[in-house]
C-alpha cells in the first residue's frame, strides 16, 4: 500500500507513521507534508526516504534542504498551495491520509478523491465544511471516505466496516465525549479558564487547535456533522452523551435494542490502524485495556449552557447550508485568539453567535460556495476583532 500523510508532523500525522512503523511492513510513505517544524519533517524525510515532501514557502524549503544536506535523500521538496494539492493527487499514491487541521484540510481532500484516492480523514472540518461535496463525489468516483476521528472509527467498528448505517438497522449512534478539561468546572470558573487550563486535557494528548475544541465542545460539535456525513444519518438519530473515562468510543444502536459499543484505550494509533488495515485487523504490542484496574463507567448529558459551542454547533447542523462553513472558519480563527491569551474562553462562543445574526445561509452547490462563505466569515472576524 503506498500512502501519502498531510500533516505528517502534527499529533496524528506523528502516530500515523508510528502505526506504519510498527504495525505495516508493507505500506510505503510517498508524500509526506509539515509546516512549522522543519526539522522533525526533515528528519522523518530521512527516515522514510518519500518521492515528495511539502512546507508551504520557499524559506521553509531552504531549511528543509539544508537539513538534508549530506543524507543523500532523493525526495523533491515542494512549496506552495497548488503543489499540495499535487501532494494529495501523487499518482501512485492509493490512500490519502489527511491530517491536516482545519480548514487547510478541504482542497486536498476533495482532489484526492477526485484523484481516485481513498481517504484516511482526520481532519474532520472538511466534512463539517463540505460534506455533501464530499461524499456526493466519493460515491462518484468511488471512492472510501475512512474515518480517523476515534468516535467515528467506533461507529465503523460497531457497522462492521460499512459506512452506511441504513442497510443494517441502525437506529441511533450513540456519540461519546469525554466532556474535557472543563466537564466539573462552574461557569465562573470555566469563564476565567486561560488557554493553558483548557491545554490540559484529561485523557488525550492532540494538536493545539481540537484540545481547545475538546475543551469548548466544539469538537462534539463537528463531531456531530461529521457523523451525519459519513453514516447518512440525520441529526435526530446522533444522541451525544458524556462518557469522562474515553474507554467507550462510541456506540451504535439497533432497530431490535442491541447496542455494539467499542471500547478500547484511548490511544489514536488504534483507529489509525483500523483506517488504514481495516476491516482487516492487524496485531500489535499497544497497551491493552485492563477492566480490573478500569474504575467505573460513567456517563451523563453535555450541559448546553456551560459549552454552549456544542447548541451552536447543532444550529448549524440544523440549519445546513453554508452556516457550518461559517461556523468551522470562525471557531478557527477564534480558537487562534484564545490560544494567544487574546480573548478569554466565552469569547469564542459569542463570536460565532454573533456571526450567526449577521449572517445569510446559502446553499452549498459547489466549492465556490464554501469559499464564499469562508471569506465572508474573515471579514467578519477581522472587522470584530478589529473593533
Ligand atoms: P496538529 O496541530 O498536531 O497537526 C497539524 C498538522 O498540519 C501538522 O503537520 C502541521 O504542521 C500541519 N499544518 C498546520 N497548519 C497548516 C497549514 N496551514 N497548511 C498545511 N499544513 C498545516 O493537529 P492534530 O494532529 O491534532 O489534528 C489534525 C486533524 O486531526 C484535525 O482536523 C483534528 O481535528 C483531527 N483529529 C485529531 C485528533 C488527535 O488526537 N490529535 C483526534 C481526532 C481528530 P507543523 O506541526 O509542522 O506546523
Ligand atoms: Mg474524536
Amino acid at each position: 500500500m503506498n500512502i501519502s500523510v498531510l500533516g505528517a508532523t502534527g499529533s496524528i500525522g506523528t502516530q500515523t507513521l508510528d502505526v506504519v512503523r510498527k504495525c505495516l511492513p508493507n505500506a510505503r510513505v510517498r508524500v509526506l507534508t509539515g509546516n512549522a517544524n522543519v526539522p522533525l519533517l526533515a528528519a522523518l524525510t530521512d527516515e522514510f526516504r518519500p518521492d515528495m515532501v511539502w512546507v508551504p514557502d520557499g524559506a521553509r524549503a531552504i531549511e528543509l534542504e539544508k537539513l538534508l544536506q549530506h543524507k543523500g535523500v532523493k525526495t523533491e521538496i515542494l512549496t506552495g498551495d497548488d503543489e499540495l494539492i499535487a501532494c494529495a493527487v501523487h499518482d501512485p499514491v492509493e490512500v490519502v491520509v489527511n491530517a491536516l487541521v482545519g480548514k487547510a484540510g478541504l482542497s486536498p481532500t476533495l482532489a484526492a478523491i477526485r484523484a481516485g484516492k481513498d481517504i484516511a480523514l482526520a481532519n474532520k472540518e472538511s466534512l463539517v465544511t463540505a460534506g455533501g461535496l464530499i461524499m456526493g463525489l466519493a460515491r462518484d468516483n468511488n471512492v472510501r471516505i475512512v474515518p480517523i476521528d476515534s468516535e467515528h472509527s467506533a461507529i465503523l467498528q460497531c457497522l462492521q466496516g460499512k459506512l452506511t448505517g441504513n442497510d443494517v438497522g441502525v437506529e441511533k449512534i450513540i456519540l461519546t465525549a469525554s466532556g474535557g478539561p472543563f466537564r466539573t468546572w462552574p461557569q465562573e470558573h470555566i469563564a476565567a479558564a486561560t488557554a493553558a487550563d483548557a491545554l490540559r486535557h484529561p485523557n488525550w494528548t492532540m494538536g493545539p487547535k481540537i484540545t481547545i475544541d475538546s475543551a469548548t465542545l466544539m469538537n462534539k460539535g463537528l463531531e456531530l456533522i461529521e457523523a451525519m456525513w459519513l453514516f447518512g444519518q440525520p441529526m435526530e438519530n446522533i444522541e451525544i452523551l458524556v462518557h469522562p473515562q474515553s474507554i467507550i468510543h462510541s456506540m451504535v444502536q439497533f432497530i431490535d435494542g442491541a447496542i455494539m459499543a467499542q471500547m478500547g484505550t484511548p490511544d489514536m494509533r488504534l483507529p489509525i490502524l483500523y483506517a488504514l488495515a481495516g476491516p482487516d485487523r492487524v496485531s500489535n504490542n499497544y497497551p491493552r485495556l485492563d477492566f480490573l484496574t478500569t474504575k467505573d463507567l460513567t456517563f451523563e448529558a453535555p450541559d448546553m449552557k456551560r459549552f454552549p459551542c456544542l447548541a451552536l454547533a447543532k444550529h448549524a447542523a440544523d440549519v445546513g447550508g453554508t452556516l457550518p462553513a461559517v461556523m468551522n472558519a470562525v471557531n478557527e480563527w477564534a480558537v487562534g485568539r484564545y490560544l494567544n491569551n487574546k480573548i478569554d474562553f466565552y469569547g469564542i462562543s459569542a463570536l460565532i453567535a454573533e456571526a450567526f445574526d449577521s449572517y445569510t445561509v446559502k446553499e452549498v452547490n459547489d466549492i465556490a460556495d464554501i469559499h464564499e462563505a469562508e471569506a465572508w466569515a474573515m471579514e467578519f472576524v477581522n472587522l470584530m476583532g478589529t473593533a
